[in-house]
């Protein structure tokens, strides 16, 4: 297999940007323990910034992200390592308003990505809603119902607002 160099022109401010932080790095006592106890699993969505909406910082918490915030088979497991052995006892599950993988149905994606670049995308599953609150529901109970996850962990579902910055709590 071929190695490609570095794309640096493409990541040129990333790495800029890098080297500025790591002149006041102030983490290098934190542990991979989740310090809050707490995992949050949210849309990939640019508008979120899931420590900063709950008050944490770097060491507090787990994020675990995808499009859309949905509980797939390595969400699942990412959880169960994260409970037994990185201090997590709470799991937040936190879709959002606005979100384009809960505006329609996954026949619509498919063609929308067809229509805009000619690429048939259906062998892949988005896993889109048209109802996030049963989809949220779906989920947080598909976390508690799975045998390997730690006993005692409490796991949630609420919603963030994009436009208020709000975490909207939903009885699941
Ligand atoms: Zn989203």
């Amino acid at each position: 297999m071929k190695n490609y160099s570095f794309p640096h022109d493409q990541f040129k401010e990333v790495l800029a940007s890098n080297a500025e932080y790591a002149t006041t790095f102030k983490y290098s006592e934190l542990s991979g323990s989740a310090a809050k106890g707490l995992a949050i699993v949210t849309c990939m969505d640019s508008r979120i910034n899931p420590l900063s909406v709950v008050g944490m910082r770097s060491g507090d918490a787990k994020i675990l992200r995808n499009a859309g915030a949905r509980v797939t088979e390595d969400v699942i497991r990412t959880l169960v390592l994260a409970t037994y052995l990185l201090n997590v006892d709470r799991i937040l599950v936190m879709p959002h308003t606005d979100c384009a993988m809960a505006s329609g149905d996954e026949a619509d994606i498919h063609a929308l990505i067809d229509e805009k670049f000619g690429v048939d995308t259906r062998s892949l599953e988005f896993r889109t809603t048209s109802n996030q609150e049963a989809a949220l529901a779906t989920d947080v109970n598909r976390i508690r119902a799975y045998p390997l996850l730690r006993e005692g962990v409490t796991v949630a579902g609420a919603i963030y607002d994009v436009k208020t910055g709000t975490i909207i709590p939903v009885d699941c």
